[in-house]
């Protein structure tokens, strides 16, 4: 199975990964994690990459679409399902995932405006093992800590109110043309992920992918 997770940024398309993760058989693959370890490199293409990111513009769907193939063509997905997180953002990205897969659900998580701010600017991450934390909702046991390994948590450079607002503005951009062309397949299922704790969605999803 490839599910496709839509949603802008903050709707929480991370946290419903790695719920997904801890039930079984999936495989999670995010761009914007490709995009960030590309970036680590700091080769020619590692800087141009990063202005679009920090202008919270999408990165250049030739860019991305090759770093998605090759992670793909990376993996033994013979036998697992697939999660895509933050692919496609657009139209043109969707035609293109056509070419290597099919998708099978596609889950559009919404969430209100104001809710993403807060969701954003207090997220946390550990750079370890990804975990994702927030200081307003999803507090660590020790400040700043990872519970599971102890590291120091990082926010990542555009995880600031500057450029989250920018992201939206460019989610808002391409959504609209994306959810269409999906739900013309008759794929999209809504999801509404507004509150604080993501228990409910969760069963909700379970129920949805019968897991
Ligand atoms: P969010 O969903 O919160 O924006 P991501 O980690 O998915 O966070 O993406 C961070 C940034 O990486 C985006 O703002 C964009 O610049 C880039 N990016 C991620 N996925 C894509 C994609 N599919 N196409 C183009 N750019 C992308």
């Amino acid at each position: 199975m490839l599910l496709v997770l839509l949603g802008p940024p903050g709707c929480g398309k991370g946290t419903i990964s790695s719920h997904l993760l801890s039930k079984g058989n999936f495989i999670h693959i995010s761009t914007g994690d490709l995009i960030r370890e590309e970036i680590k490199t700091q080769s020619d293409l590692a800087k141009k990459i990063n202005d679009y990111v920090l202008e919270g513009k999408l990165v250049p769907d030739e860019i991305t679409n090759e770093l998605l193939k090759k992670k793909i063509l990376s993996l033994d997905i013979s036998n697992s399902n697939i999660i895509l997180d933050g692919y496609p953002r657009n139209e043109n990205q969707a035609k293109f995932l056509e070419t290597i897969l099919n998708v099978n659900i596609v889950l559009n998580i919404k969430v209100d405006e104001n809710v993403i701010v807060k969701r954003i600017t207090g997220r946390r991450i550990c750079p370890k093992c990804n975990t994702i934390y927030n200081i307003y909702f999803n507090k660590t046991k020790e400040d700043n800590k990872c519970d599971k390994d102890g590291s120091l948590l990082v926010q990542r450079t555009d995880d600031n109110e500057v450029t989250i607002k920018k992201r939206i503005k460019t989610f808002n951009e391409n959504n609209i043309p994306l959810l269409n062309f999906y739900k013309s397949k008759n794929l999209v299922h809504d999801i509404q992920n507004d509150k604080d704790d993501p228990k409910y969605t969760f069963e909700l999803i379970d129920k949805m992918l019968e897991i």
